[in-house]
């Protein structure tokens, strides 16, 4: 009988079926198309990795391989920290089948010290692939993705507006989102709330919206308040979030919103529909330049001139429109991208499809944010 292997002895083993390549050669076969990997974890990879390096930890290397490279005769290069645990992952891959295998001796230590090339990311694969399109704009990139992770957003209303508004969010990697709302989804709000399905009608709408929210992208930090928005808690639920989407159906939750938004100092995206048209607005108390929510409107217009969805009516995918165009506005601010509509009021007509803006000043009598009001 053998002796049982000690870890040594193994690694001696592999080392006679997995090629090992120096660091110089392992960039030379990248540059003519091998892939290479660096297996460490997220965390080891965060502090440096090869420059062009495909991170993918080795607990999932076997798990996710064939997403990333099915052909069995495709090169690939493994790296780790010293040219180990890459020797280990090579003989895995090898009995999965690839036969073009090679294992870098020395390591990522070794990389460095030769002086090769080597890029600091921060993103794992799965943030690579998830938000490769938006990575390409150089208005983005990496350090976007990152401002956008570190952000929180709160959503007032996870429905006509804040559904949309969420869904992209969450696609965008937005890092923490809030949702405020007490209502339950009812079957009437499923023609343009499409966060929520059939299947969950008499559900809260704040799990509602979580569960697709998840289901679209589990890295988002969803928090829920499964309660309605009053001069008691508004404070408590918006402090700590770089910026508010106001999904309200009222006027007075939006005046307390508003006034919140101007306490705490949080822009807050404003926006509204109405049968075939909506408008939106960007209020950003830090700026002294900006108008605040009462500028617009002053004091709530009588309830029969400023009837609800639930009462006047409204096409399905009109609230869709102005929850995207609040999420870009949000995505905006968060990037430091392009114009924020601060200052300026965006109305449209989805009948003769018509978009026009106006400008919007700060009212010196404002009973919002004039000094005396
Ligand atoms: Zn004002």
């Amino acid at each position: 009988m053998r002796a049982p292997l000690n870890c040594n002895s193994w690694l001696a083993q592999l080392r006679r079926i997995v090629p090992e390549l120096s660091p110089a050669e392992a960039l030379a076969r990248q540059v003519d198309g091998a892939l290479l990997i660096d297996i460490r974890d997220d965390a080891e990879r965060a502090a440096g990795t090869a420059a062009n390096a495909l991170g993918l930890s080795r607990g999932f290397l076997e798990l996710r391989i064939e997403q990333l490279q099915a052909d069995r005769d495709h090169p690939i290069v493994l790296l780790c920290g010293q040219g180990q645990r890459s020797l280990l992952a090579a003989e895995s891959l090898q009995r999965l089948g690839y036969r073009q295998v090679s294992s870098i001796a020395g390591g990522f230590d070794r990389w460095k010290a030769e002086g090769l090339p080597v890029t600091t990311s921060t993103l794992d694969t799965d943030a690579t692939e998830r938000y490769m399109r938006q990575l390409r704009l150089p208005q983005v990139g990496e350090k976007g993705q990152a401002a956008l992770a570190a952000a929180s957003v709160a959503i007032l209303g996870a429905g006509g507006l804040g559904a949309p508004a969420a869904l992209y969010l969450a696609a965008a990697g937005v890092g923490r989102l809030t949702l405020i709302d007490d209502d339950k989804v009812e079957r009437s709000n499923l023609h343009r709330q499409v966060i929520h399905a059939d299947a969950r009608v008499g559900m809260s709408k704040t799990e509602s919206a979580r569960i697709a929210l998840h289901a679209l992208n589990p890295r988002v930090r969803i928090q829920m308040h499964t309660e309605r928005l009053d001069a008691g808690n508004a404070e408590r639920l918006l402090t700590g979030h770089d910026l508010i989407i106001d999904g309200a159906d009222n006027f007075p939750t939006r005046y307390l919103l508003a006034a919140a938004s101007r306490r705490l100092r949080i822009p807050m995206i404003y926006g509204a529909v109405e049968r075939f048209s909506g408008q939106l607005s960007v209020f950003d108390p830090r700026r002294e330049d900006s108008p605040c929510y009462r500028c617009l409107f002053p004091a709530a217009p009588a309830a029969a001139d400023a009837p609800n969805c639930s009462e006047a009516g409204v096409l399905g995918v009109l609230p869709g429109m102005v929850g995207l165009l609040q999420a870009t506005e949000a995505l905006k601010l968060i990037l430091g991208l392009g114009e924020p509509l601060i200052g300026q009021l965006l109305s449209f007509d989805a009948l003769d499809m018509r978009f026009h803006k106006t400008r919007l000043s700060r009212d010196p009598a404002c009973p919002g944010c004039a000094a005396n009001p």
